[in-house]
Formats: structure tokens, C-alpha cells, sequence
């Protein structure tokens, strides 16, 4: 009723570097934020005063305040309080030690600084990337933002790595707008299922980020921005020296843990700049239901839109005849049964045609921009993904869900671990 809106609207007077925390927790409400007076951002983007922001399920956002500000939240909040210590100053001057790199950069028309944010889990690193990044925009630089975080998937959907240029700061409610993202495929929400592809993958992503960076002049000098999984130990630490190797990093920022720190110091060569960062008090810890939830959000989204933003999926049949799917990696056998010469490691990286079967039945499945051969398969970047919502065996066809109408643009497609349920 009107009597309960009201009761659930409350003003916070914030004060200059201090910021308002708040969770959204149930799938029913709606919240609701606006600047009444002063400025704030949130995550390094500008809040327009007056204008009304919405906040659904699983929202954990900072407003935060250089100078002081005062805020309105209507709705209600899961958690709620204004927080007077943040490491914005830090990460501030983070982001005027990467500008310095950038105008230096300019002179000589030489690549700006490739930055690198690794930590464990639950540290804050994407968020720290989406300040920088917003930061570097609003400075009128397009940097390069890459995101090899298989498991949440914040450009396209869970499972790949990808790459995206921004031109523009990240919308308060829907993140950075999706325009043209460079996307491959991996298929796992686990970094360790499948390590020798995601090198490849990343390798891949690295060289052709490389190639892009040669001819645009602005991106060049503006630089790129590497956000990673939370995997640091073992082999994940492997792949984060692979990483520095392959995308020639020239700055890691260390968020939270200082073992990791030390070792990336000791490892590292001295032309790397290896800096310890603070997390902020305010990331919040998702637990494994919280991240599968919205891991199916994110997928849910790619297909359908957000509230603010619908969009209209097709679907239609397609007979087995038409596609050819593939699968990467066949069923693992020890050592001692492979033929001569071959090791475990490379069954990872085979490919395997697939006869459509039930098994296929609400995966996602990567459009490939493959067109020849079939080994580039592993190696080219994807179209995006369907899902598979039916498969008729009698009559030998696979109803799949698609953003856009038929025909496909490619009918090489290859498996991905993912499911989706579609419940519309
Ligand atoms: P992952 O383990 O998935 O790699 P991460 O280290 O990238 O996680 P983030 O996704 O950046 O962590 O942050 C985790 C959550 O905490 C996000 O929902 C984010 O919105 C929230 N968060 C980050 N910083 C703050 C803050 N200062 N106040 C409130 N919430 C925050």
C-alpha cells in the first residue's frame, strides 16, 4: 500500500569520501535510489541527480561521494549503512598512476598500460576493473576491457572469455553496454575443468586483442584491462603468470592477499609492476547458490533482456542434418591406453563430432565463426549461443532458442557444459 512506500523511503546525508552500502535480497522488491543534492557515482559512473535508479534481486552496490551528498532510497533494503572507511582514495590513485602510463603512451604513440587485477574470490576485482575502466573513460580514453573470469562471465555469458571496448561508463543498473564483444568459447564455469584450452583460448584472445590495438590509435594508447578468476593457487597461478606473459602485462594489481602478492614479486620480472591492494570492506561474499543464480540470470539476460531492456529470442527447429556439433575434449582414458606419443593433456583439446542425442537437452551451444578448417574450430571466436529446448529423435531435428531469427550464421556449433532451463 501507499502507507508502507512511504515508510520505506529514507534520505542519507553522506559526507565527503564516504559511501552508501546496500544489498536487494528478495526477488519481490524493488528498490530504488536518488541523488536529491551534491554528487556521487557508483562503481567510477556518474549518478544523474533526480533521475531514478531500480535496483532488483542480487543487487550489492556503493554509492560513493568525493565531496558529500544527499541520497533517497525507497524500497526495501536486505542491508543498509553508510561506511566512512573505503579504499576509493587508493584506487583513485591507481587509476592517476595508469593515467601518467597513458599520456606518456601518447608521446610516442607507444601501447598504454595493460593492467591485470587477480585476488581470490569475493575481493572485489571486477568491481575494481569497472572503476578503472569508468574511471579511464571519463578521462576520454577507450580502453580495452578483457575479462578471463569464466565463472561469472561479465561480457556475454558464463563460461567464455571475451574482450570489449569502452567508449562509454558503465550503466548504474545494467553494467557496460554489450556492442560488438569478442567472445570465445570455453564451456566450463571452472577454470580447472579444462586448463590446456583456456590457455589456448587465452592466448588466442591476447593475440588478437593485439592485432586490434595496432590500428586503433586511441584504444592503443588507452590500454587494457584484465579481469580474472579467483583460481591462485596451483595451476590457476600458473595460468596467471601464462597470462602476464601473453597479454605483455606491464601492471598486476593484487587485490587482498599478500601470499599471492610475494609470490607474483618473486616470479615476475622487474619491468612488471606488482602492487598490493586493500579490498574494500563493503564486497559482499556470494556463496555457491548465490553465484549459480546468477550465472543463470546472466544467461537468462542474454537471451531475454532486463527489465529495463527486453529482448524478443526465437525459436526454431533445425534438422540434425543441417549442423554439424562438436564437442572439445574426449572422455579422459589414463596414459597407458593412448596411442604412442599422446598424453592425457591433448585428449583435452580434441575435437569430437557429436550425433545429436537426448544428453544435448537444455545445453547452450556456441555459434562458431569457424569456416573452414576444422582444427581452427578450438581456435576462432563465436557468433554467440543457442539453446537446445527440444530434440525430436523421430524426426531427427533440435528445437533451439536463439537471439536472432533463422537462419543461423553458421551451422558449426560446439557444446558447451552450460544449462539453461528455459521457462518462458
Ligand atoms: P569473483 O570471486 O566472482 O571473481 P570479485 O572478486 O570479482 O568476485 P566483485 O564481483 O567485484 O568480486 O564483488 C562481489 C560483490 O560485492 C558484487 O556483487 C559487488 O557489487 C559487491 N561490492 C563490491 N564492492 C562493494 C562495496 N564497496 N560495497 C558494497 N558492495 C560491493
Amino acid at each position: 500500500s501507499q502507507d508502507d512506500q512511504k515508510a520505506e523511503i529514507q534520505e542519507f546525508k553522506l559526507e565527503a569520501d564516504q559511501e552508501l552500502r546496500f544489498e536487494v535480497e528478495s526477488k519481490t522488491e524493488k528498490v530504488y535510489l536518488s541523488l536529491k543534492a551534491g554528487l556521487a557515482e557508483v562503481f567510477g559512473t556518474e549518478i544523474v541527480k533526480g533521475k531514478l535508479y531500480e535496483f532488483t534481486a542480487g543487487a550489492k552496490i556503493a554509492v560513493f561521494t568525493w565531496h558529500g551528498c544527499t541520497l533517497e532510497i525507497r524500497g526495501k533494503t536486505d542491508v543498509i549503512y553508510v561506511a566512512k572507511e573505503t579504499p576509493m582514495v587508493v584506487y583513485s590513485n591507481c587509476h592517476a598512476a595508469l593515467e601518467y602510463m597513458r599520456h606518456e603512451a601518447e608521446k610516442d604513440n607507444n601501447k598504454g598500460p595493460t593492467t591485470m587485477i587477480v585476488g581470490p574470490c569475493d575481493v572485489g576485482k571486477s568491481t575494481v576493473c569497472r572503476i578503472l575502466l569508468n574511471y579511464a573513460v571519463r578521462e576520454g580514453r577507450r580502453p580495452i576491457y578483457v575479462d578471463l573470469d569464466v565463472g561469472q562471465g561479465n561480457i556475454s555469458i558464463p563460461g567464455t572469455i571475451g574482450a570489449l571496448l569502452i567508449e562509454r561508463p558503465a550503466s548504474i543498473d545494467e553494467g557496460f553496454a554489450q556492442e560488438a564483444p569478442l567472445v570465445y568459447n570455453f564451456g566450463h564455469k571452472a577454470p580447472e575443468k579444462n586448463s590446456a584450452l583456456l590457455s589456448i583460448l587465452t592466448t588466442q584472445l591476447a593475440s588478437n586483442i593485439k592485432d586490434k590495438l595496432e590500428v586503433n590509435k586511441k584504444a592503443r594508447t588507452s590500454g587494457v584491462i584484465i579481469n580474472t578468476c579467483g583460481w591462485v593457487k596451483g595451476e590457476g597461478y600458473k595460468q596467471i603468470l601464462n597470462n602476464t606473459k601473453v597479454f605483455e602485462v606491464d601492471v598486476i594489481l593484487v587485490l587482498d592477499q599478500e601470499r599471492l602478492y610475494n609470490e607474483l614479486v618473486r616470479d615476475i620480472p622487474n619491468f612488471v609492476k606488482v602492487v598490493f591492494l586493500q579490498k574494500s570492506g563493503g564486497v559482499v561474499e556470494r556463496s555457491k547458490s548465490v553465484r549459480s543464480e546468477a550465472r543463470d540470470q546472466r544467461i537468462r539476460e542474454y537471451f531475454y533482456g532486463t527489465v529495463k531492456n527486453s529482448l524478443y529470442p526465437h525459436s526454431f527447429d533445425m534438422k540434425w542434418s543441417e549442423l554439424k556439433i562438436y564437442r572439445i575434449g574426449a572422455p579422459a582414458l589414463p596414459d597407458s591406453c593412448l596411442p604412442l606419443g599422446m598424453k592425457a593433456k591433448d585428449h583435452m583439446t580434441k575435437l569430437v563430432l557429436l550425433t545429436p542425442n537426448s544428453g544435448l537437452l537444455h545445453h547452450l551451444m556456441a555459434v562458431s565463426f569457424c569456416e573452414e578448417e576444422e582444427e581452427d574450430i578450438l581456435k576462432t571466436h563465436v557468433a554467440g549461443f543457442v539453446c537446445v529446448t527440444n530434440i525430436d529423435s523421430e524426426r531427427q531435428t533440435l528445437t533451439l532458442l536463439s537471439p536472432q531469427p533463422k537462419p543461423l550464421p553458421n551451422t558449426i556449433l560446439v557444446l558447451s557444459d552450460l544449462q539453461f532451463m528455459d521457462s518462458h
